[in-house]
């Protein structure tokens, strides 16, 4: 087990991409500090379900990614109770889909907030600890939004840009200190987050819900398979190996063709 007593924070892990990453981690053996919203029942299943998959402890912080103040105590939080905070994975993210000048204000404002600067907020409270154990690993999970665009999709693709721009500037500044900095870049995943954007098409374009499935792999992604959870999990543990011990602000792209055309 690569992670044993070793700590992570997942943002966003009570579904989708998160929580196939908090699962991996902890079979890697890390404690293990979820985060996200969800009905309470349900996530004490889910931090159950994660807890009986290895050795370590799995705990849960309610942080909103959108209040700095919140994911200062989501670090602190986990450093007192896991005792420290080896690997972040910032993965918290919401979407939504406008034309740019009907673009609500309020969904900018919280879209650049919870994809792009809470990632400044845990990294900025998170580096201190790594930078003296000599050992930790930033993974951002960035998307293809953070190296092309789409249209309709300025906030997002604007946050995305801006993680892969953190991500790069940390990175430089962890450089030589045992830290590393990376970004992964997942193409199209079946999460919830991707099923209320096939459904909206679904609806807009009075097609059945399948055929806007297809459609929307057909017109990005060549290898018409959706990324899983598990395949970026597996990318996320690969980057705390010491086999990526020289990954140092790197993209790492898994996105069926989408961003080689
Ligand atoms: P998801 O909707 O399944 O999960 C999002 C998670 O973030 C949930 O746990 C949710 O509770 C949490 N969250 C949302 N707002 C929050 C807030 N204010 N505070 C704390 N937690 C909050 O989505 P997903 O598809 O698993 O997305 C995870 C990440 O992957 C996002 O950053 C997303 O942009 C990125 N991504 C997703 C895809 C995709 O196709 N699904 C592709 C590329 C990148």
């Amino acid at each position: 087990m690569i992670l044993a007593n070793k700590t992570a924070i997942v943002t966003g892990s009570t579904s989708g991409i998160g929580l196939g990453i908090a699962r991996a981690l902890a079979a890697e053996g890390a404690h293990v500090m979820l985060n996200g919203f969800g009905e309470p029942t349900a996530i004490e299943q889910i931090r159950k379900e994660i807890a009986e998959m290895g050795p370590g402890k799995t705990a849960y912080h309610p942080a909103d990614m959108s209040k700095p103040a919140e994911i200062a105590d989501l670090v602190a939080t986990t450093a007192r109770t896991l005792g420290s905070v080896d690997v972040l994975v910032n993965n918290a993210g919401i979407q939504h889909v406008a034309a740019v000048e009907e673009f609500p204000v309020e969904r900018w404002d919280a879209i650049i907030a919870i994809n792009l600067s809470s990632s400044f907020h845990t990294i900025r409270a998170a580096l201190p600890l790594m930078k003296k154990a000599g050992w930790g690993r930033i993974i951002n999970i960035a998307s293809t939004h953070g190296l092309v665009a789409s249209a309709q999709k300025a906030a997002y693709v604007a946050a995305k840009h801006g993680v892969i721009g953190l991500t790069k500037t940390v990175a430089l500044e962890c450089a030589d200190t045992g830290v590393t900095c990376n970004a992964i870049c997942p193409g199209w995943v079946l999460t919830p987050l991707v099923q209320k954007q096939i459904e909206a098409r679904a609806a807009a374009e009075k097609i059945s819900v399948e055929t806007a499935r297809k459609a929307l792999l057909g017109e990005k992604q060549p290898q018409l398979q959706f990324t899983t959870p598990e395949q970026l999990a597996a990318l996320a543990v690969f980057l705390c190996t010491p086999a990526a011990v020289n990954m140092q602000g790197a993209q790492l792209v898994s996105d069926g063709g989408w961003t080689a055309q």
